[in-house]
Order: C-alpha cells, then sequence, then structure tokens
C-alpha cells in the first residue's frame, strides 16, 4: 500500500512497554518493543509522544540506553514538576503502548571505527547514552581505552550502580558525589571543575575524543574545562538535556 512501504525514522509508531525496572527511587528503565525499529547506534535518542484523553500531546526526547542489537530501552529520571517524566517513571505499566519514533542524531554517536581514547562525562541521567556507548564497545570488543567521569547527588542516585562498578578491561569509572557521600567515601565530593578534569581526563596529547552529556549547565562547564586543557573544541562531543538541576 503507498505510503506503508517505508517508514521512515520520524514517522510515529506505536511501541509496547515490555517491562519496567527501577534503577534509583526517581529513575525507571523502560524496555520496548518497537515492531519497526530500523536499529540504532550507541549516543542516538528517540522522540516518546504521549497523547491525553482530551487529545492534548506532549513530545519529549531520550536517549537510547541499549547498545546497538538490543531491545530499544530508555531510562528517565523523574522531575516531579514535570509533565511527562512522572508519567513514564511511576504510571507506565508492562503492556502499555507509546508512541515512538527514531533513532535520532548523527553526531552524539560512538561506532568502533570512531577510536578514542574515550573520556565520557555524565551529570545525572546523562550517563544514559554514554552506558550504550560503554555496552556496545564490549560487544564490539573495543580495545579503546574509557574514564567515565560521572557525577551524581548521591549514591542512591547513581543509575546503572551494578553495571558500572562491575570490572571491565580498559574501564574506569570515576564517581562524584555533589550532595551527599556515605561514610568513609574517598571519591570526590564536589561539582566538576578544572582541577578535578586535569586529574581525571586523558592528556589532550594523546587524542581523546570526549562525550559530554547532562544537564546544560553541567555540559557547559566540562565542555570548557576540557577545551581548557587543550582538547580541540572539535575533540569535544556534548549532548543537553536542558535544565534539570543537578
Ligand atoms: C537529546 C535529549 C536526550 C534526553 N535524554 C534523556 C534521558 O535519557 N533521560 C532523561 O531522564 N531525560 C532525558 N532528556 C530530557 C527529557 O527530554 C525531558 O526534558 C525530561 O524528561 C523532563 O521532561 P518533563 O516533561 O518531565 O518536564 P517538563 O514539564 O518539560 O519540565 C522540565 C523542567 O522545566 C521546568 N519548566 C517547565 N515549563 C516551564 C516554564 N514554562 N517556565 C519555567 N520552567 C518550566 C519544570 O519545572 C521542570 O523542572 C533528554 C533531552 C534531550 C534533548
Amino acid at each position: 500500500m503507498a505510503g506503508t512501504a517505508v517508514r521512515g525514522r520520524l514517522t510515529w509508531q506505536t511501541a509496547t512497554v515490555a517491562s519496567v525496572l527501577d534503577e534509583t527511587p526517581s529513575v525507571r528503565t523502560v524496555l520496548l518493543e518497537v515492531p519497526e525499529w530500523p536499529g540504532h547506534r550507541a549516543g542516538q535518542h528517540l522522540d516518546v509522544r504521549l497523547t491525553a484523553e482530551d487529545g492534548y500531546q506532549a513530545e519529549r526526547s531520550y536517549s537510547i540506553a541499549s547498545a546497538p542489537g538490543e531491545p530499544v530501552a530508555i531510562t528517565v529520571e523523574r522531575l516531579e514538576d514535570g509533565e511527562v517524566s512522572p508519567y513514564l517513571t511511576q504510571e507506565l505499566r508492562a503492556g502499555d503502548q507509546i508512541e515512538v519514533r527514531g533513532p535520532i542524531g548523527g553526531y552524539f554517536v560512538w561506532e568502533a571505527a570512531t577510536g578514542g581514547p574515550l573520556l565520557l562525562a555524565a551529570g545525572g541521567s546523562g550517563v544514559v547514552p554514554l552506558r550504550a556507548i560503554l555496552r556496545y564497545r564490549v560487544m564490539v570488543g573495543s580495545p579503546v581505552p574509557v574514564r567515565l567521569l560521572y557525577s551524581s547527588r548521591s549514591w542512591a542516585d547513581v543509575i546503572y550502580q551494578d553495571e558500572l562498578s562491575r570490572p571491565s578491561p580498559g574501564v574506569s569509572v570515576i564517581h562524584t558525589l555533589t550532595r551527599s557521600h556515605p561514610d568513609g567515601w574517598t571519591g570526590y565530593t564536589r561539582r566538576v571543575d578544572a582541577a578535578m578534569l586535569a586529574q581525571v581526563a586523558f592528556r589532550a596529547s594523546a587524542g581523546p575524543l570526549a562525550y559530554v552529556c547532562g544537564p546544560t549547565n553541567f555540559v557547559e562547564a566540562v565542555a570548557a574545562g576540557l577545551v581548557g586543557l587543550g582538547y580541540p573544541a572539535g575533540r569535544v562531543r556534548t549532548e543537553r538535556f536542558g535544565a534539570s538541576g543537578q
């Protein structure tokens, strides 16, 4: 039938929730069955559209949390006063349907041929596309060294805690906890700053590629800090989630 043979990635389609998983008290991963998913690359996002009974629609973007080839998953942080994220993290159940379109984005993407070393920096739910990159790196057997600098409010707010705690050859995960930390915590306890980046980031002379993702203020501070360390601006890829607080 004309019009249905080729489904573009910007065409809305109905996805069914396969399962939901609480990552932290305010963050939930939603696994989706998307019948005509064309496949995605590590770092891309999709759009979600919700329609209320009165026809009101709201659209938001969510990074894809799963690696290429894995079922599509998104990980959503609840903003208490938000319009869409409370529904996705509290109301949505297995079997429910939502509209999605994608995958979207070609710049904040990592492929094996892209190389490294990789400096990944995440603020809060900004870790989502970086998790897809980490999983994909393992999947393709890439030896590229990775450092993930991950800023969370507290240890309880660390998303993918078990997965990131498991040793992975060539990968270092460095946490900073900005609001509270467990007794005996020896890691960083402040927002990412130039001194922290100087300690954690690969030297610019090693030719690293950086992926920085999170709230807009986090991304801008980290990107500026990396450029200050000599990273060429073109080697610092950024994804801004908007003005949520970190
Ligand atoms: C490419 C991309 C990828 C993203 N990936 C993720 C992801 O993986 N996980 C994730 O959790 N989020 C992600 N986001 C953010 C996501 O799209 C939503 O912005 C987020 O879920 C909040 O949506 P909401 O409807 O709950 O909040 P909104 O209703 O949009 O509100 C957001 C904030 O803005 C404030 N606000 C709303 N309207 C106004 C106004 N008129 N004046 C002043 N303040 C206002 C609200 O109080 C709230 O604090 C991504 C964003 C982008 C652009």
